[in-house]
């Protein structure tokens, strides 16, 4: 019993007109932005995300509250 903070992440907060649906959650921001790097690569084929993308993606980082 309790809650956890984690942070999520999801495709459409960064890029609404990517149209796509995946969603991330981990407990640290870096494991986010790592599982959402290897995300873009394998499903935008972004090899590498540009300095704006990156901190769009940042910007779109969010810390939810879940009941364990
Ligand atoms: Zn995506």
């Amino acid at each position: 019993m309790g809650q956890k903070q984690y942070k999520q992440l999801g495709c459409l907060d960064v890029d609404p007109r990517a149209g796509c649906a995946f969603q991330v959650r981990a407990e640290t921001e870096e494991e986010v932005m790592r599982l959402g790097a290897e995300h873009g690569k394998l499903a935008h084929k972004m090899d590498s995300m540009p300095p704006d993308m990156l901190s769009k993606v940042k910007a779109a980082i969010k810390t939810v509250t879940v009941d364990v």
